[in-house]
């Protein structure tokens, strides 16, 4: 396992998230504005700030083989979907999810709309919709609005869990 993975996946590797379908989304810190190429969606310029990016996960090994595969995709810099081109300049600090088979993320991106903006347009929502799957939170603040919404919609629970980086200040 390559050792910039944050601490929390190469200290418990197992058993973090669970191998049933849901919804997912990660929650990702650009610490300096930068601009760069999003695949064919062109070159867009992020702002410095919490973004939350929304999935969902339906194939074998559920939300676990996903988020994993994310995190894993962030510590390699492979690029397969628009959030792959992101790991050149933010980095994964938490995840959230629900046990969900019928509802698409597509529910958590309305839900989400009050606390956030979507930039940019069209951002890993090619297949539906919606104007974006990578949502931008007016505050780092936000965070804790957002889940509560989550969690008031959800009839099941919204897990959330703190990734820890090893180069993170903490003090
Ligand atoms: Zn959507």
């Amino acid at each position: 396992m390559p050792s910039n993975l944050p601490t929390t996946l190469r200290t418990q590797p197992q058993d973090l998230f669970p191998s049933t379908p849901g919804i997912y989304a990660l929650i990702l810190q650009i610490d300096v504005p930068n601009t760069i190429q999003i695949g064919r969606l062109g070159s867009h310029t992020f702002s410095a700030g919490a973004y939350l990016y929304l999935g969902s996960a339906r194939g074998p090994g559920g939300i676990s083989a996903r988020v994993r595969r994310h995190l894993r995709d962030a510590s390699q810099k492979q690029r397969h979907w628009h959030i792959d081109w992101l790991w050149e300049i933010a980095r994964p600090t938490g995840v959230i999810w629900s046990h969900a088979s019928n509802t698409r993320e597509c529910k958590w991106a309305k839900i989400l709309n009050p606390f956030s903006s979507r930039e940019p347009f069209k951002f890993g929502a090619s297949d539906c919709r919606c104007e974006g799957h990578l949502l931008r939170l007016k505050s780092p603040a936000e965070l804790r609005y957002a889940l509560t919404a989550l969690r008031g919609s959800s009839t099941n629970e919204v897990h959330l869990l703190h990734l820890e980086h090893p180069l993170e200040k903490t003090g």
